[in-house]
């Protein structure tokens, strides 16, 4: 039996989190795939190949690809599910889209962010924000999962496996994809940037956030993250939430302005290395998760700290 890891990427390319996916997958010690779809997508194929570990990538080239929905992905992993005994991709918006599908069609439990991979049918799994750790053993014949990125290494990129081009079904009618709308930016990616800059609903406003946080992200070379209570508040956008329901972040250094440290904040940060904290209240929660805390007015803090950094 084989295992096969669902790749993703933009378009151009891979997503790093792919290479910690195919490391999660060397676990069970059998065959890795890897599976490519997408559209006019030999340099993402090619990508896929030069991941150490994986045997077989698999490429779908189809138009319903150039934009792919749970819908069409799905259906195509449920013609290839017979061949897999361990089916598994990094815990990402679209693979918790497109997996649960593929175990229900299976028939079989979905197993979500995974941490830890104990043995071939046990796993370390978050629950409540983070905030416990439950260890679950499946009875399936077959294992479905999303594995945590931050928690397994990125396998190496000196790859050289074969490419394999296979058909997609007929294209699933009931869902279209009509547009969609990214933020263009010179920055690295919120979820494989070494640094990350998070502001909090205290800076107040949309313009205060992006004068006072995006100079210190220049300067770090950071991405900008934000707490749901900024976004909701309209001082950052949707894609930028870190946290239980946004992104989760595991960078080499992660700051946290005027953030009051939510446990649905921390779940998506807390596996940061260095974690430093602003914030005017020495009691707030993030000085429990930080290495680094500062209790200061951000608005002093930021602007000195930000001219201190050459
Ligand atoms: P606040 O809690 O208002 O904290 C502001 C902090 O700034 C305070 O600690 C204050 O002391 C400090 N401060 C104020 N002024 C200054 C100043 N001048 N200088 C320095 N410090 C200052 N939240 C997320 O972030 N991500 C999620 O994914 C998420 N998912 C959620 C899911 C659910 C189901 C629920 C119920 C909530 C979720 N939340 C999430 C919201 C979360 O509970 C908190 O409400 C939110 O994280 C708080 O954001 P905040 O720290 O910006 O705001």
């Amino acid at each position: 039996m084989t295992t096969l890891v669902l790749a993703e990427h933009n378009g151009q390319q891979i997503h790093n989190e792919v290479r910690h996916a195919v490391s999660a997958a060397q676990h069970w010690g059998q065959p890795v795939h890897l599976l490519v779809v997408g559209y006019q997508s030999e340099q993402i194929a090619n990508q896929a190949a030069a991941i150490d570990g994986v045997s077989l990538v698999l490429h779908t080239d189809a138009q319903q690809f150039a934009h792919p929905l749970a819908e069409d992905v799905s259906k195509l992993i449920d013609t290839l599910v017979a061949d897999y005994q361990v089916i598994l991709a990094a815990h990402s918006s679209f693979s918790r889209n497109v997996l649960p599908r593929v175990a229900a069609l299976a028939d079989v439990a979905m197993i979500s962010d995974v941490l830890e991979i104990q043995t071939d049918n046990r796993y370390v799994r978050a629950i409540y924000a983070g905030n416990v750790h439950t260890t679950i053993q499946s009875r399936d014949a077959k294992q479905i999962l999303t594995v945590r990125g931050s928690k397994f290494s990125a396998a190496d990129l000196n790859g050289q496996a074969e490419i394999t081009d296979i058909t997609a079904p007929e294209a699933f009618t009931k869902t279209r994809w009509l547009s969609e709308s990214r933020i263009e930016t010179d920055r690295p990616a919120l979820n494989s940037a070494k640094v990350v800059v998070s502001g909090g609903r205290s800076l107040g406003s949309a313009e205060k956030f992006d004068a006072l946080l995006n100079p210190l992200a220049e300067k770090l070379g950071a991405a900008l993250g934000a707490t749901r209570a900024a976004v909701d508040a309209g001082y950052a956008p949707n894609e930028i939430q870190v946290g239980q329901t946004g992104v989760t972040v595991a960078p080499e250094l992660y700051f946290a302005v005027g953030v009051s440290g939510a446990v649905q904040h921390t779940a998506g940060m807390k596996d940061s290395r260095i974690v430093v904290a602003i914030n005017q209240d020495p009691d707030a929660p993030i000085f429990q998760v930080a290495d680094y805390g500062l209790v200061a007015d951000l608005f002093d803090a930021v602007p000195t700290l930000t001219n201190a950094l050459s």
